[in-house]
């Protein structure tokens, strides 16, 4: 299916980009520093904390397409704010929303609008990155409890977290329909989160471990049967990482397309030599592709309250691989200025290189995209 903006969704578009314009200051570090909580303010008192949460848990109760399009005007101005956004409605907030009990969403969703409560995931472990299934990690019904063992490494940042989503093993088939997620509290017996490690993009990841770490079973998510159900979720966040991108790159093109009209050499403006031209002219073509595959992705997602696997990893690729392209030709426009930490360009090429990994790396994507272009399933576990 094609997309067409509604009036509504140009008007929440419209209105995040005046927000973002006149009001937003970058801010580099997320969670952490005045100008990132100077900015974290203001996007709570617009409402734009939680807005795909409903209404009654503090959220704007939008569809996914609209906050796509809102954290891509953010992004463009505040990578961090955009990010806010994202984290507070359809990031990893998102599990809880969807699959949550009422007594969940009740207990921890207006605590994530209000900006006062931090949500991450521990899907990854040191043995099973996009081999996500092979997850060791296990949750063992204890009374009223759950037991969980195991660790989960690359939490981006688990160290400020005051919660996470964990995918755990609760059978013992060995099967993906083994696994299931618990929503697990920092302060819980037998839990631990490692030392945070800077990544190329200058935040933190953490390891988690879990010891014998007793979680009571109201905070279970899904148990059983559900890894279908995480994965549907997943594919909504990862829009929501796409647009994140997009909005990042974007930055990274605006500020060239700025530059190269300023910048003289030879006694002209750069702008004046056709290679110059015809990079412009590449990078904008590979933005609005870009652009399009996720909007329809969110599209197809809004139309059905669900994200279509085939639309998000064609979004995620094609995303991905552009910024990477993008951000490296917009550096390289701006010479040894585009080298130096003077100007963000290195910074926005740092940032969106995570893309091609995080949420699935593009490798793995294509293998899903090939199986459903040749219609054969394609085994790669053991
Ligand atoms: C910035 C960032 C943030 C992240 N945040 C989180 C987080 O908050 N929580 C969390 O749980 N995880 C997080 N991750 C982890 C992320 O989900 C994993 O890095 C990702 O799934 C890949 O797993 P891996 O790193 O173990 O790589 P591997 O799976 O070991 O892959 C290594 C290489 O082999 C290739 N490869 C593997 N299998 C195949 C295959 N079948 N076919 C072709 N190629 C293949 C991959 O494409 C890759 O190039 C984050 C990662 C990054 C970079």
């Amino acid at each position: 299916m094609g997309y067409e903006l509604s009036n509504e969704q140009l008007e929440w578009q419209t209105i995040a980009r005046d927000f973002a314009s006149r009001r937003l200051k970058p801010a580099r570090h997320w969670l952490e520093g005045d100008e990132f909580w100077a900015n974290a303010r203001m996007l709570s008192e617009q409402g734009f904390l939680g807005v795909t949460l409903p209404e009654e848990y503090g959220g704007m109760n939008l569809d996914l397409f609209s906050a796509v399009l809102m954290i891509e005007e953010l992004c463009r101005v505040c990578p961090t704010s955009g990010r806010m956004v994202y984290h507070t409605g359809p990031g990893i907030t998102n599990f809880i929303n969807h699959l949550g009990t009422a007594e969940q969403k009740a207990k921890y969703l207006p605590k994530i609008t209000a900006g006062k409560y931090y949500v991450a995931l521990g899907m990854s472990e040191p043995e099973a990155g996009s081999a996500a299934t092979d997850l060791k990690t296990t949750a063992v019904e204890h009374g009223d409890r759950y037991k969980l063992n195991g660790s989960k490494i690359f939490v981006s940042e688990g160290h400020l977290a005051d919660a996470f989503v964990v995918y755990a093993r609760f059978g013992t088939t060995g099967k993906p329909s083994d696994i299931g997620a618990i929503l697990v509290e920092r302060d819980t017996p037998g839990f631990s989160v490692g030392v945070p490690e800077e990544n190329m993009s200058g935040e933190y990841q953490t390891a988690l471990y879990f010891d014998d770490a007793i979680v009571p079973k109201e905070n279970v998510l899904v148990k059983e049967n559900a890894f279908k159900a995480l994965m549907g979720v997943y594919n909504g966040v990862r829009l929501g990482y796409a647009a994140q991108t997009l909005g990042i790159t974007q930055a990274a093109f605006d500020r060239t397309c700025q530059y190269v009209q300023e910048r003289k050499q030879f006694g002209k403006q750069i702008c004046e030599f056709q290679g110059v031209q015809w990079m412009i002219a590449d990078m904008y073509l590979q933005l609005e592709a870009a652009r399009t595959l996720l909007y329809k992705a969110a599209a197809d997602a809004a139309a059905d309250s669900k994200a279509d696997k085939t639309s998000v990893s064609i979004a995620k690729v094609y995303v991905a691989e552009a910024a990477k392209k993008i951000t490296d030709d917009c550096l390289q426009l701006h010479g040894g200025y585009g080298f130096s930490r003077e100007y963000p360009l290195e910074w926005y090429y740092r940032c969106v290189r995570a893309a091609s990994i995080a949420g699935g790396t593009i490798q793995v994507h294509k293998t899903m995209l090939a199986s459903t272009v040749l219609g054969k399933k394609f085994d790669q576990r053991r």
